[in-house]
């Protein structure tokens, strides 16, 4: 008998259509209206792609959390961060909704004031304030947010020229039991460097010391976490009113809830694991009310949750540019949307869905940006409906951090609507052109 010819076994991952804890997804969703108004016409009046937002959307979302926060403690203050998403037109509607201004520059810190908040509501974070910054922050009352001894220094220094206190807090920053550490902002608190700066700004003339602060990460998937680092906070509120009599006004947790975007590698999606918006408050305002600061001088409890309470009213909308065969036959559609405009792309497994009706066809498919670089790739291949060049999709949660981070790259960044909540759309920000970016360029005589 002939000897059988062996055959090595191969092992092939199948990375498209993984079957989840509820087995294999069938169909495929569709989303061809954004709060009553079709995408189609969107698209059709104000071009591809299209950033689309909900102000519906963001005032419920910002209600039903402030809600939450107080049914559980007395006191509670949003503050929005504007890198999150600085929009004018975003920023008023929570300015509306009661929220401050939570910034990290100067230039955040201006865009704040044109839309009309009051410096006393103004919180200013971050590593990088100017002497410039600083002196028009004291002047205003803002919050100051003290990040590091050099900025201590600078602030004792201006706010003594100008003759003024400065209303301060500090940053701390903790270990929380979530690795890596987020130990580059402010002072540590298991060191005792968050401790000292506290006593010495008790000895400062100059400044007023009003509050805690704290932002232990972001995309936090432990609510546990808030509980270990309000606790720590509390501690500090304790020491300083036991040794100085002095009462905080405010602790201050940051940012940093997630929203129900689905981190890449991740099994099931983001919206069915993460945390809710319960066990959050629940972690943050047990701490504080278990605490040994006294019931009569509960601190406010500041909040600057960003992605949390805008990622699900941002839409973008887009057009299949073409369908092509790789080397190996595997299928890739070219779509207009780059990587450029969906920044978050490179973290998240963004939800990208037909925009009309579709057939139940799929193929494992790589979805490309428009962009003429390899990295340009908004999902690696999942299984996805057939679509025809010039069919609509849409991509939905991306209101946080896209419209901060974009790149001008290539071509021009698209407009921006903004559907109100009676369902008329607005332009809030309009497409680039050749003056928006040559406007700012010079031309040396030589080469005119
Ligand atoms: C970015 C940032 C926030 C918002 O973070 P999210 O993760 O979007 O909630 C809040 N506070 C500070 C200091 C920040 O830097």
């Amino acid at each position: 008998m002939e000897k059988l010819l062996f055959e090595r076994p191969v092992i092939k991952k199948v990375s498209a259509g993984m079957p989840g804890k509820f087995g294999m997804k069938t169909g495929f969703e569709v989303l061809t209206t954004i709060d009553g108004v079709p995408i189609k016409d969107l698209v059709e009046k104000y071009g591809s792609p299209l950033y689309i937002i909900s102000e519906q959307t963001i005032r419920e979302k910002f209600r039903s959390t402030e809600q939450i926060f107080k049914s559980k403690y007395p006191k509670v203050q949003f503050s929005w961060s504007y890198k999150t998403n600085y929009l004018d037109a975003v920023c008023k509607t929570f300015h509306q909704e009661g929220s401050w201004a939570e910034v990290v520059s100067g230039f955040e810190y201006a865009k704040a004031l044109k839309n009309g908040v009051s410096g006393r509501e103004i919180i200013f974070n971050g590593p990088d304030k100017s002497d410039a910054d600083l002196k028009l922050a004291i002047e205003n009352e803002s919050l100051i947010h003290i990040d590091h001894f050099d900025e201590y220094y600078s602030l004792i220094e201006i706010a003594k020229k100008i003759g003024k206190k400065a209303r301060v807090a500090i940053r701390v920053n903790m270990d929380t039991g979530i690795y890596p550490k987020w130990d580059r902002f402010g002072f540590n608190y298991e060191n005792g460097d968050a401790w000292d700066v506290l006593n010495r700004i008790m000895s400062i003339e100059n400044l007023e010391l009003e509050g805690l602060h704290t932002h232990i990460g972001t995309y936090m998937l432990s609510a546990n976490a808030y509980k270990v680092a309000a606790s720590k906070l509390a501690d500090l509120a304790v020491n300083l009113k036991s040794k100085y009599n002095h009462n905080i006004a405010y602790i201050d947790m940051g940012g940093g809830f997630a929203s129900g975007n689905t981190l890449k590698g991740a099994y099931l999606p983001g919206y069915e694991t993460i945390p809710s918006m319960e066990n959050y408050a629940d972690a943050i305002t047990s701490a504080l009310l278990s605490s040994a600061i006294n019931k009569e001088n509960m601190p406010l409890l500041i909040l600057e949750t960003g992605r949390a309470l805008i990622d699900d009213a941002g839409y973008l909308a887009g057009t299949i540019l073409a369908n092509k065969r790789l080397s190996d036959g595997r299928r890739a559609t070219v779509a207009d949307v780059g990587v450029n405009l969906l920044f978050t792309s490179f973290w998240y497994e963004h939800e990208i869905m037909p925009a009309q009706p579709v057939s139940s066809q799929t193929e494992e498919s790589t979805i490309y940006g428009p962009l003429c670089m390899n990295i340009d790739v908004l999902r690696e291949a999942i299984n996805f409906p057939i679509m025809k060049k010039g069919d609509l999709f849409v991509i939905r949660r991306i209101g946080a951090y896209n419209m901060t981070q974009w790149m001008q790259f290539i071509t021009y960044r698209p407009r921006i609507v903004m559907i109100d909540t009676n369902g008329i759309t607005h332009v809030i920000r309009e497409k680039e052109d050749l003056d928006s970016i040559r406007g700012p360029e010079r031309l040396p005589d030589h080469l005119k």
